[in-house]
């Protein structure tokens, strides 16, 4: 019997959860459990790590998974390794759900750097206003940068902050260009950081950054373990009907 399981917290993750909860395929949704309020979703969801290589490839045995989609950020890196590792060790296939990132286009003025590192060290310099569009899990990185004035887009209301000197704002995308450009013109911003997540939801930054003439330091994607790459909900139904799975359509 299939049981798939979907490695989730994306909008690719929710949208392929829609599809096949319409379809009836059985599927389990898993969130990390970073924010306080996850999206409900039409399937059973499970919250919470699964312990590494060893904790997952257990889980895969003992719910009898039979097929996984990592659509979880490309920046989840260890998540998408482990997930390689453990359906590999299981001998269950293993398909990525994700999105192309992004391309400069004429106009923009993107900084290339590798890593949040990379990221922390362009900042070295004198004070900026800085859109710091990377979430909640790294700002403590950036403390060592404290000369900045911060914006923080985040989803939900943060504790105690790293940084001395920043703007909250308390929002779930997907944004548009236009309250973007709105919001990077109310608080002066003159650097946008973000992570090339690519997709449509948090594309808005960027096209305002442009459309402003501000620079980007543009954080690189993680370099992942091969694997096969889909990127498209229909691609997936594709890929799960070659796998054996009768999607029943
Ligand atoms: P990560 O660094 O790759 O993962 C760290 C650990 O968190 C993993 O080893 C795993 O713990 C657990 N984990 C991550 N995703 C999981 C999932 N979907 N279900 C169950 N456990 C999960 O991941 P991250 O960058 O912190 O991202 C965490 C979650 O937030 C992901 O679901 C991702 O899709 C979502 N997200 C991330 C970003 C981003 O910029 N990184 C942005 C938007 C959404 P164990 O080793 O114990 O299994």
């Amino acid at each position: 019997m299939t049981h798939l399981l979907i490695l989730g917290g994306t909008t690719e993750a929710n949208a392929l959860a829609k599809t096949v909860a319409e379809l009836g395929i059985p599927a389990t949704y898993s969130y990390a459990g970073r924010v306080g309020n996850p999206r409900p979703q039409p399937l059973p969801v499970r919250v919470g790590g699964f312990g590494g290589v060893a904790g997952l490839a257990a889980y895969l045995r003992d719910h009898t998974v039979t097929h996984v989609i990592d659509a979880t950020h490309p920046f989840a890196a260890q998540m998408s390794a482990n997930a390689v590792a453990a359906c590999h060790q299981s001998g269950v296939p293993l398909a990525a759900l994700t999105r192309p990132a992004w391309v400069e286009k004429d106009g923009d003025h993107w900084q290339h750097v590798p890593d949040i590192d990379g990221a922390v060290a362009a900042l070295s310099g004198a004070p900026q206003r800085v859109f710091l569009a990377v979430g909640r899990m790294h700002l403590q990185e950036f403390a060592t940068q404290p000369q900045h004035r911060y914006l923080l887009r985040l989803v939900d209301e943060p504790g105690t902050l790293p940084l001395p000197n920043c703007d909250v704002v308390v929002s779930r995308g997907p944004f548009t260009l236009a309250d973007d450009q709105a919001l990077m013109q109310r608080h002066e911003i003159q650097l946008v950081v973000s992570k090339n997540a690519g997709g449509l939801g948090a594309r808005a930054k960027l096209d305002a950054a442009r459309a402003l003439g501000l620079p980007v330091l543009m954080i690189d994607r993680p370099a992942l373990p091969q694997r096969v790459e889909l990127s498209s909900v229909a691609q997936v139904l594709d890929w799960l009907a070659h796998s054996g799975v009768n999607l029943g359509v």
